[in-house]
């Protein structure tokens, strides 16, 4: 059994400080997301040398102070800041607001939306469903990242031929539709309920439309070759771990990543790709810290592939993470020593573990008074759930600031401490698609 971002269940706890109206008014704008995050990316372009050493991002959303993945992607793919759960569109945009999410006002355009205008290619790459909310930030517009398939959508008791999911963005959305590139899992929400894919799982829609014939129609329409790799959804739902996947018939997100640059470098115009290791988030879920951590090693070997095919002087590849887990390194280990192993000590005389969850499903209780110390054995068990403080069946993700970082043409501003909606805007500026920041002539507000 696993879990995930889905069963995220957000706490009305008592504020400390209730946010002022003009607060919270100002913060459902896009201007007032994009002012701000214009103003960092300028201050940056007038930043001497040396003068900032370290890279840090604020990661926190609208409404919630620890993001999930669906408001992250809006600041980090859109630049803009909204609501725990929903994705490409503004704070105005209540978790299941349906007409909010339908206004264009509240709409919030993609760095994939920017380079299309521009006529330059975009794609992406995830080890999750495509559909999952990380790449639905390249693509969709949704009041609710449960929104995958249009039963997703009847779930909510709303109309999807109002409400569109966010299957049916990918096919027919403005920017979806135009993506070159699209890999990953999550076949099941393209299917109708009463198709029966290749690896006999049946699909998840309700409206009885196969989206993936409907995709090759489509492509067909627009006069466009496609090939077998744009739309290759590897499994019915996430893919698998690396650990557990076949590696004859499934890729690697390495193996993905290079695919889809190959296509990508076919336009002479320049492109935009995001790549996802999407299973690490899942893995510590479960607190699978063996399987987030080799996921982990998985999207570094994605990262190099895309160094090695690309050049420095032309390419900006910027790495980040969407958000924190509560998983810690603790502990003074020699050099040299098996992280998943014992740190020391403790104070009650019994072991001590180097890795540890603040919360999550590998909790154990006191037994007769002892504290629960794993062994050797089940710490060298990739299945195995690491101990935690409070019990909870799927562990949360954590808020602290994530790292930043960043090669190629404009890397340099990428420093210090930012709010996650600069960097879209960063990217922007450097890839000459901003509207707000075009990349000539560029002059210092007083
Ligand atoms: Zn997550």
């Amino acid at each position: 059994m696993s879990f995930s971002d889905d069963e995220i269940q957000p706490f009305p706890n008592i504020r400390v400080r209730e946010r002022s109206l003009r607060e919270v008014e100002a913060e459902i704008e896009k201007d007032f997301w994009k002012k701000n995050a214009i103003k960092a990316v300028k201050d940056r372009l007038y930043r001497k040398i040396n003068q900032s050493i370290s890279q840090r991002k604020l990661t926190y959303c609208v409404d919630h102070q620890t993001a999930d993945s669906a408001c992250s992607a809006t600041a980090y793919l859109g630049g803009v800041k909204a609501n725990l759960g929903t994705i490409g569109v503004t704070a105005a945009v209540n978790k299941k607001n349906c007409t909010a999410m339908n206004n264009a006002e509240n709409r919030v355009d993609s760095l994939a939306t920017l380079f299309q205008r521009k006529g330059k290619r975009s794609g992406f790459v995830t080890t999750t469903r495509v559909t999952h909310a990380s790449p639905a930030g390249v693509y969709a517009h949704t009041a609710n990242r449960q929104w995958e398939s249009d039963t997703g959508v009847l779930k909510s008791g709303l109309d999807p031929s109002i409400c569109e999911d966010i299957a049916h963005q990918l096919i027919f959305g403005d920017t979806g539709r135009n993506l070159q590139v699209a890999l990953g899992g999550g076949r099941k929400n393209f299917l109708p309920t009463d198709v029966i894919d290749e690896e006999g799982n049946p699909g998840k829609r309700s409206d009885h439309v196969n989206l993936i014939e409907e995709w090759k129609k489509k492509k067909e329409e627009m006069g466009v070759k496609y090939q077998y790799v744009w739309n290759r959804l590897f499994e019915p739902g996430h893919m698998k771990y690396n650990v557990d996947r076949n590696k004859d018939t499934e890729p690697s997100l390495e193996e993905m990543t290079e695919a889809a640059i190959k296509v990508l470098q076919t336009g002479d115009e320049g492109f935009f790709l995001f790549v996802e290791g999407g299973r690490i988030d899942t893995a510590h879920h479960d607190s699978w810290a063996h399987k987030a951590l080799d996921e982990t090693a998985e999207f570094s070997k994605a990262v190099q592939k895309a160094i090695d095919m690309t050049d420095e002087r032309n390419t900006l590849i910027v790495v980040t993470s969407d958000h924190a887990h509560t998983m810690s390194y603790a502990g003074y280990a020699q050099r040299g020593s098996n992280v998943f192993g014992y740190a020391g000590m403790a104070s009650d005389a019994n072991l001590y573990t180097i890795l540890n969850y603040a919360n999550g499903p590998g909790y154990k209780p006191m037994l007769e008074g002892e504290r629960y110390v794993p062994s050797t054995e089940e710490m060298n068990e990739v299945g195995f759930k690491w101990p935690s403080t409070s019990p909870l069946k799927s562990e949360t993700h954590g808020a602290d600031d994530v790292g930043i970082f960043a090669r190629g043409p404009w890397s340099h501003l990428f420093t210090g401490v930012m709010e996650e909606n600069v960097i879209p805007h960063i990217i922007a500026f450097a890839a000459c698609v901003s509207d707000e920041l075009p990349c000539e002539g560029y002059t210092k507000e007083a």
